[in-house]
């Protein structure tokens, strides 16, 4: 189940006819308790597009909007949100979750990148629970895939993330370097193949996530750890081991 609005993921949505009524597939948003709650209208993006979401459902699951609409700010009294700097897609992903209790499946490197998009939403709305479920997502995903510069490029935007995601990000990278790459190999600046031709021009813009990746992959050499992606459990979830909150533990 995905949540799209009318209009092209960069295209201006300000106008009312875009509006998303956002519904659930489930029975229970006929029938929960949420159904008679009232609307709150989320403008996501730069260019505003608007979701339309069921208030006591933003309440329950997410510290963020419990603040932000229960409080005394302006925006709590108007029912109106506003993401300027989030991604519409993510707020999809994001709603499918708050709507159906799972996340998207991630086919592609792209579906991969809004998946980090919602994660670091996520993080922002503390809503732990997502987080990991998005974890897991992206884990699945890197079992069957390489790790790129993708992750490495979102990270970039948003420096100073410093969970769980860019923990295993930067983990699943140094060990595809690695693995696939050579280890007799340690410089990462060895153009040997083009994941390293990639990783290597990122590397050259110098930014903090850049040095940090260096340093990851340098490092990994000395740790000699097992694949990432495929650890079981609540590896690189945010709880320790053994949390009862977690599915992996009940
Ligand atoms: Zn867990």
């Amino acid at each position: 189940m995905t949540f799209r609005s009318e209009t092209a993921y960069d295209q201006e949505s300000t106008d009312e006819s875009s509006i998303t009524e956002v519904e659930s597939s489930r029975e229970e948003t006929a029938t929960g308790h949420f159904a008679t709650s009232e609307i709150v209208t989320v403008y996501v993006g730069k260019k505003r597009r608007a979701y339309r979401v069921h208030r006591a459902l933003l309440v329950s699951k997410c510290p963020y909007f419990r603040g932000s609409l229960t409080g005394a700010f302006p925006e709590g009294r108007n029912n109106e949100v506003y993401l300027s700097k989030d991604v519409p897609e993510a707020f999809s992903w994001f709603l499918t979750w708050l709507y159906s209790g799972v996340v998207n499946v991630i086919e592609t490197k792209q579906d991969a990148c809004i998946a980090f998009e919602t994660y670091l939403m996520a993080d922002r709305f503390i809503t732990v629970e997502l987080k990991n479920d998005l974890m897991d997502a992206v884990r699945r995903f890197y079992a069957r895939t390489r790790m790129g510069v993708e992750l490495l490029e979102v990270l970039a935007k948003h420096e100073g993330f410093e969970g769980k995601l860019k923990s295993f990000g930067l983990d699943q990278l140094a060990y595809d370097l690695h693995e696939y790459c050579g280890k007799i190999d340690l410089d990462p600046y060895m153009p040997s193949s083009p994941v390293r031709s990639a990783i290597n021009a990122f590397l050259a813009e110098g930014s903090s996530t850049a040095i940090d990746t260096f340093w990851a992959v340098r490092n990994w050499a000395f740790r000699d750890g097992v694949d990432p992606s495929i650890l079981e459990g609540c590896y690189y979830h945010e709880h320790s081991s053994g949390s009862p909150a977690c599915k992996f533990c009940s």
